[in-house]
């Protein structure tokens, strides 16, 4: 964290499954894939340091080196409004949450618990998805269900990608050279998963996903807003239980459900380019509700300065961006197609003089962790 530059990336993948491996980049050095079993959460840590401090292809020299591990971390409820360090206390915490992020929090709370054990003493932050979504109003957060739900259960808006979202919108004004607290900001996390915020002065007032990131956009395999009332249609028509349509729309619909093609934009891409009328509706929807909720929101803020397109699809996808920006012309939106061409680079996409500004800026999570990390432990 001297300079922030990267030492190493990594992954994990298959944790208990066959054909477990670890993917270890150095930098200035050669990529390892190296496959082994990989049993539970504690041997995968114990690997990834193996290979940090590896003789050959490692980037320090002992674990003495490591001052601190930051944890991305998907839930932190209403109770974590911002990064946190680590003690018993906030595990019982993160474990109560898990009534709400059965999916997402179990293995982060794994991961924690087996960097406990192998650096023991070595102080470990959290820093969760949903903190930066915190400073939403009540009108945002509260569902328009019996308010004893919320009260009983945590039943309201969340919101996820706050790592992400946080980034960006900090990013682009220290581009644009203006305190972030005089802006108002719609930022757009497009990937497999997507998000929307609009952030005014640099507090999150509303957010595209809500209590779990089905809501929203339409995304890779989830469905995003619908009727709820189409639940009870579908399992009675379908003979479906209330798991499978809880399946149907995390991992069967989105661009995956509406193409019939896949999951992944490039490919509906392509098969859109080669007439697939089901695969050009799927890339139509997907504009269109981003462009209904920049709209939304930038009534929301009585105002919008700055957009930014972030993730796999905001930096790279070239045709979603001129798509919705081709909508935004009445926001006051100066389109520049020329510099829209770009992927994966920071780069501002407006024409100088545009009253509302947009930039591609690629999301940067792991620089937001660490720099927390660092932050938290000095
Ligand atoms: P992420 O979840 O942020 O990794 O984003 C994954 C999504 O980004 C997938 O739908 C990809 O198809 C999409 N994506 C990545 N590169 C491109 C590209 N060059 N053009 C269009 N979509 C892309």
């Amino acid at each position: 964290m001297t300079d922030e530059s990267v030492l190493a990336k990594g992954l994990v993948e298959r944790i208990g499954l066959e054909g477990s491996l670890l993917t270890h980049r150095p930098e200035n050095k050669e990529k390892q894939v190296i496959y082994t079993d990989i049993p539970n959460h504690s041997v995968a840590i114990k690997l990834v340091l193996d290979a940090l401090t590896d003789a050959n292809y490692g980037v320090i020299s002992s674990m003495k080196e490591i001052d601190a591990v930051g944890h991305r971390t998907v839930h932190g409820g209403s109770t974590f409004t911002k990064s946190t360090l680590i003690n018993d206390k906030v595990i019982e915490e993160m474990e109560k949450l898990v009534a709400i992020a059965p999916l997402h929090n179990p293995p982060g709370i794994l991961g924690i618990k087996a960097c406990e054990q192998i650096m023991p003493g070595v102080p470990q932050v959290a820093v969760f998805d949903t903190a930066f979504h915190q400073t939403m109003p009540e009108a945002s957060y509260i569902y328009g269900l019996p308010y004893e739900l919320y009260e009983k259960y945590g039943i309201r808006r969340y919101g996820f990608h706050g790592t992400s979202h946080r980034y960006v919108s900090q990013r682009v004004a220290e581009i644009i050279g203006k305190p972030i607290e005089e802006l108002k900001i719609i930022t757009c996390h497009l990937g497999n998963g997507s998000s929307i915020a609009a952030i005014d002065g640099g507090k999150v007032m509303d957010t595209t996903m809500g209590f779990t990131p089905l809501e929203g956009l339409i995304m890779g395999t989830r469905s995003g807003n619908v009727d709820p009332a189409i639940i009870k249609f579908i399992m009675q028509n379908e003979h479906l239980t209330i798991d499978q349509v809880d399946e149907l729309l995390n991992k069967k619909s989105g661009f995956l459900g509406i193409s019939g093609v896949s999951s992944d934009l490039r490919n509906v891409e392509e098969a859109a380019a080669q007439g697939n009328p089901r695969a050009k509706l799927a890339i139509e929807m997907f504009n269109q509700r981003i462009v209904r909720f920049i709209g939304a929101f930038a009534a929301q803020m009585n105002g919008v300065d700055v957009i930014v397109f972030t993730a796999g699809i905001g930096e790279n996808a070239i045709e979603t961006r001129e798509a919705v920006c081709a909508k935004l012309t009445f926001l006051g939106v100066d389109f520049d197609r020329e510099a829209n061409q770009v992927r994966g680079q920071e780069r501002e996409i407006t024409k100088p003089g545009s009253k509302v500004k947009i930039f591609v800026i690629p999301t940067n999570e792991e620089l937001m962790i660490a720099r927390d990390t660092a932050q938290l432990v000095k």
